[in-house]
């Protein structure tokens, strides 16, 4: 979908007027009616007001182009398990798992793979193979690239 799309789609759920929607962004109705006739895409300000609003990912308000993934353990994200900062935004880096608080989970891999290799392993994978595959793909993730400098 498109953002004019989803914007319609989400303020229409909320059974919100346009007129309704731009009081609570600081916008005006017009403002507004151009998103929803995809004549122009609200700026960055303004996705950040309506991705706490409707409380979805500013990746979703976009039409989800990007594929995010857990920047420290490599979990697919959706809206439901995007970490949130204090004050109720979206982090999309990180799971909530990762990140909650203002507070990251894992300061060492090591705890990480522990973790993963004891709840991550099935019939089909086992412990010592989720760990290969985890000791392969986490250090590329930013979370411990940035943490290794
Ligand atoms: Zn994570």
């Amino acid at each position: 979908m498109d953002t004019k799309d989803i914007i319609f789609k989400l303020r229409t759920q909320k059974g919100l007027s346009q007129d309704e929607l731009a009081e609570k962004v600081f916008v005006t109705r017009q403002a507004v009616s151009r998103w929803e006739n995809g004549e122009t895409v609200p700026n960055t300000e303004t996705l950040k007001l309506l991705s706490k609003f409707f409380d979805v990912s500013i990746n979703t308000l976009l039409g989800s182009p990007r594929k995010l993934i857990c920047q420290c353990c490599g979990m697919p994200l959706d809206d439901g398990i995007i970490s949130k900062e204090k004050d109720g935004a979206f982090n999309e880096e990180y799971c909530k798992w990762c990140y909650s608080d203002g507070k990251f989970t894992y300061d060492n891999i090591e705890d990480l793979l522990n973790f993963c290799a004891k709840h991550m392993a099935n019939e089909n994978y086992s412990a010592e193979q989720v760990r290969a595959y985890m000791a392969d793909m986490l250090p590329k993730l930013k979370y411990w690239q940035n943490l290794s400098k």
